[in-house]
């Protein structure tokens, strides 16, 4: 059976040339980058050249880097290390109502311990007002953590612009760019970042691995205490491996980013207007052009439920989404889309579908050809369809 995969939000293959790579570090160069003797000292100047291309891809410099296990871990640490380092500062943070779990499960955590939380909530479209941030900043406020790119609609955020509101405030910026990095420019400089969190996977690396970009001079309460690896900011013996294999991506992710977003545009393009051609009763989430990212569509389907699709989807070897993968498996609809004021019947149709290197015109027509099917049958046991579309025109 024909199989497409369209869910790259959720993760990617790890390149092939990653793969070869980090093999050799597994069976030949398995040094410990913390031992003296060669093997250590190979592992240690792979682990630094890694380093060098992480943080090449977003403007910082190596020093700045601290790997993790993953972009969970990166955030976890942002968020925590922040509010433990700036506690007599102030007990403020302030983030956004699309963040993904990872970041706003853990506001919510401090939360309960103690801290105030502040979440800005999105236009229709899945985009943070700066104004609505600025008028939350108060004297205690210590963090404000919006993401660059949103994983279920693809929306950008005006970082650059929020940057500049902290820097002028004096608060701490996080930026979750686990969507947007090697998809879309990331200058750290540039955007006046203090934190910045990437991750492996979703770039054609390996999977539990991640990093943290520190500002120099940032202070951020390690989570994880023991041998001091990363500058005492992350302890434990590094996923060289994984961590090698990741950088490797992230170069591959800069020389082709361009080639990548471009032919992605197309795709993504041909798709949500194949759908608004083929389909009725069908709403883009998210918004167009510009402010989107290059590889994500995210579409409303009218009286039919957004498993059922993806299950139909999946018999055909269609892999997509509904929502994040996190969430799909609860019957909750996506708080994204809520946020972004769509009721619960419409959110509860809706399917996210990613595009990646691999994707061809030919697997947007498959895609074309199964959908509407696949929709028309599911719809034919809707009561609520066939009303509506019996109803008499609005004039
Ligand atoms: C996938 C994802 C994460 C989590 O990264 P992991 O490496 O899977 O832990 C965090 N934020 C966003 C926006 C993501 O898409």
């Amino acid at each position: 059976m024909r199989r497409v995969y369209l869910d790259h939000s959720a993760t990617t293959p790890v390149d092939p040339e990653v793969a070869d790579l980090m093999m050799t570090y597994y069976t030949e160069k398995y040094g410990n980058p913390s031992s003296v003797h060669s093997f250590g000292r190979e592992a240690k100047q792979a682990l630094e050249e890694a380093r060098r291309q992480v943080a090449e891809l977003i403007g910082a410099a190596p020093s700045e880097i601290t790997f993790t296990s993953g972009g969970t871990e990166a955030d976890n640490l942002a968020i925590l290390g922040t509010a433990e380092a700036l506690r007599q500062k102030g007990k403020h943070i302030i983030t956004s109502a699309v963040e993904h779990h990872a970041v706003l499960e853990t506001c919510e955590y401090l939360e309960k311990n103690g801290f105030a939380l502040t979440i800005i909530p999105v236009d229709d479209e899945g985009i943070i007002s700066v104004e609505a941030i600025k008028e939350a900043i108060r004297p205690d406020t210590i963090l404000i953590t919006i993401m660059h790119a949103n994983n279920e609609v693809g929306s950008i955020q005006p970082i650059a612009e929020i940057g500049k509101l902290a820097k002028e405030h004096g608060i701490t910026f996080h930026v979750d760019a686990v969507q947007s990095c090697g998809k879309i420019p990331i200058n750290v400089q540039k955007m006046n970042v203090d934190l910045l969190t990437v991750s492996s996977h979703k770039i054609y690396g390996p999977k539990g691995v991640g990093a943290l970009y520190i500002r120099k001079g940032v202070r951020v309460v390690p989570l994880v205490h023991g041998g001091g690896q990363e500058k005492k900011r992350r302890s434990g013996t590094e996923n060289t491996p994984g961590i090698i294999g990741f950088g490797k991506a992230c170069e591959l992710a800069s020389q082709r980013m361009a080639q990548d977003a471009q032919q992605q545009i197309k795709l993504r393009d041909k798709l949500m207007n194949g759908i608004l051609q083929k389909i009725d009763f069908v709403k883009i989430n998210g918004p167009r052009g510009e402010k989107r990212l290059p590889n994500n569509v995210n579409v409303s389907i009218q009286f039919v439920e957004g498993e059922s699709l993806l299950l139909s989807l999946d018999m055909l070897g269609i892999a997509a989404s509904s929502g994040s993968a996190c969430t799909s498996g609860s019957l909750d609809p996506s708080h994204v889309l809520l946020a972004m004021g769509l009721v619960h019947e419409i959110a509860h149709g809706s399917l996210r579908f990613t595009l990646g290197r691999q994707n061809t015109e030919d697997d947007i027509d498959y895609v074309l050809e199964q959908l509407p099917r696949i929709v028309e049958r599911l719809r034919m046991m809707s009561p609520l369809y066939d009303k509506a579309i019996h109803a008499p025109k609005a004039q």
